[in-house]
Formats: C-alpha cells, sequence, structure tokens
C-alpha cells in the first residue's frame, strides 16, 4: 500500500511511494499538498533548498495529524553551496526551514565537477552525526558513482534520476541494484508529457487506470521508488491509487521498450 517501503542498505525504510514539491509554491500552496498528501496516506515529501518551499513543507507535516517520526522528509544540497563546510551550513539552514530536528534523507542534487566528492564527506559527517537516517545522490550516472565510490567511506543509499517511458537508463537502474543504491524517480509524469501518450492511455483503460496511475505502477513494480508532483487535491489523491492491480509482464515489458534517451531535465553531464 501507499506506506510500503523499500528498504536501503542500511537498514532504514524508505516510502516508496512519495510526494514532490518542486514549483509548488511556499506558503498556502505547498502547506496544502503536503496536509492533503499525508491526510491521503503519503508518507513521504520530496523537496530541496532550491525549490524555496522547505518552510511550508514544515509547516504542512505540522499541520498533519501524523508525527514527524513517521513521516520520511527528503531534501537536497544545492550546487551552489556544494564543497564540505558549505554544505554543512546549507544542511543546517535547511533544517532551520522545515523546522526539524532531523532529516531522513539528503541527497547531492546534481554532481558539482570538482566538488562532489568533499560535498559526500560533509554528507558523510552529518550521517554520522545522526542528523541524516540516509544520504544519497541525485542525477548521478554510472561514471559519477564509480569516481565517487573511488573516496566515498560510505556507499550512497539512493540515486533520485530522471526516470519515465522515455528515459529508463536500464543499465544504470542494474549498477545501482548490484551496488544496493535504491533507484528513484524524477518527473515520473514526464512532467504532465506522460497524459499526451496514448499506447499508455490504452494501456489505463484495459486496468480501468489512468495514465499516471499506469507509469506509477510500473515505477513500483520495477522496484524504484517514486514521488509524482501535484498540488491538487483530486490528483494527489487519484495518483496514488495504484494499489488494486497489477501491471502484466507484457505490459512491463512494452513500457520499458518505450526508451528513447529523452530527457525532459537537464543532462547530469551538462549541468552544474
Ligand atoms: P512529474 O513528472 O511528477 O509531473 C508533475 C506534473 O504533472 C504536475 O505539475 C501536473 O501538471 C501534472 N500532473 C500530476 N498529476 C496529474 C494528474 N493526475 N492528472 C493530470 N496531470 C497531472 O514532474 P516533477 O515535478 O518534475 O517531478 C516530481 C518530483 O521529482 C518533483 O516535484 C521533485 O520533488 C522531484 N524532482 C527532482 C529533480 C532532481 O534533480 N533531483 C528534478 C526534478 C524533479
Amino acid at each position: 500500500d501507499l506506506k510500503g517501503t523499500f528498504e536501503l542498505h542500511n537498514g532504514i525504510k524508505m516510502p516508496y511511494f512519495g510526494l514532490g514539491v518542486y514549483l509548488s509554491e511556499d506558503g498556502q500552496e505547498v502547506i496544502n499538498a503536503v496536509k492533503w498528501a499525508i491526510e491521503a496516506g503519503y508518507r513521504h515529501i520530496d523537496t530541496a533548498a532550491i525549490y524555496n518551499n522547505e518552510k511550508g513543507v514544515g509547516e504542512g507535516i505540522k499541520q498533519s495529524e501524523i508525527n514527524r517520526e513517521d513521516i520520511f522528509v527528503v531534501s537536497k544540497v544545492w550546487n551552489a553551496d556544494q564543497g564540505y563546510e558549505s554544505t554543512l551550513k546549507a544542511f543546517n539552514e535547511s533544517l532551520e526551514r522545515l523546522d526539524l530536528a532531523y532529516l531522513d534523507l539528503y541527497l547531492i542534487h546534481w554532481p558539482v565537477k570538482g566538488k562532489f566528492k568533499d560535498t559526500w564527506r560533509a554528507l558523510e559527517h552529518l550521517y554520522r552525526q545522526k542528523k541524516i537516517r540516509a544520504i544519497g545522490v541525485s542525477n548521478f550516472l554510472k561514471h559519477h558513482l564509480e569516481d565517487l565510490l573511488l573516496s566515498a567511506e560510505i556507499v550512497p543509499m539512493v540515486n533520485q534520476m530522471e526516470f519515465h517511458p522515455y528515459l529508463v537508463q536500464q543499465d544504470l537502474i542494474d549498477y545501482c541494484n548490484a551496488h544496493q543504491i535504491q533507484y528513484e524517480a524524477w518527473s515520473p509524469l514526464m512532467q504532465g508529457h506522460i497524459f499526451n501518450l496514448d499506447s499508455i492511455k490504452k494501456m489505463g483503460e484495459k486496468y480501468g487506470k489512468s495514465p499516471a496511475q499506469v507509469v506509477l505502477r510500473w515505477n513500483l513494480q520495477k522496484g524504484v521508488v517514486t514521488i509524482p508532483k501535484s498540488v491538487k487535491k483530486e490528483r494527489i489523491i487519484a495518483n496514488a491509487d495504484i494499489f488494486d492491480f497489477e501491471l502484466s509482464k507484457a505490459d512491463m515489458a512494452y513500457l520499458d521498450g518505450l526508451e528513447k534517451s529523452k530527457r525532459f531535465g537537464p543532462d547530469p553531464d551538462t549541468f552544474d
């Protein structure tokens, strides 16, 4: 169900379905989205310093009926803050804005060249201090992970990547699985473009499900954590209604086969 988890390599349980809040406005918009999601059963919220809404996310959690310990809160260190000391500072500022005592997961947002290894040392330090229950990366391709693993003392627990039927990157998923790095999808709905794909619409009709529900179900059946974004109550509820059907092997394979190496977001090799 919605509260289901995948276990990270340090034993921490990460709810495999969460709410993304990129482009959700700080203040009432994000407060409502977080409250509605928690009410609907979501137990995982994905924000970042650069989203400028950590304050509202913290407020939404506070206003919900659920205890903080039962919600998996994720944030990310922004590119401009990378480096050892500046990451420690950025982390504290995120905690202050969220008004929380600890984070469940903290990610390096992008692999900034020449800096991400120092940033990682800062995350390892914060993890050892028990300020963060799990640490990970985002937008790390195989060569970034190989490079990081040369000096890392702790293997990242998560890699959050753009992932949808047009950008599957199965080799990278396999690499992460082999290293016990939990794969996580961002822009699972192709930032809304998923609704234009007739074949997925048709597949959904067979199950009585929307295109969003089909692809989110595909994420979970592939073992990929997913964090669709919406600020609309009906959509927040509908996106999570994926636990009463199962995609067939053939439909799973069909969705895997739509891969086109097409990005809707930046390329990790040229964005830092
Ligand atoms: P998404 O693929 O989740 O799509 C969100 C958009 O789809 C919404 O703005 C809305 O317009 C539409 N939508 C959602 N549900 C719908 C429904 N039921 N019916 C019709 N339309 C619907 O895109 P996203 O926000 O880019 O990605 C999800 C989350 O991933 C973000 O909010 C953020 O938390 C995270 N993210 C991380 C990175 C990173 O670099 N690590 C980058 C982008 C996003």
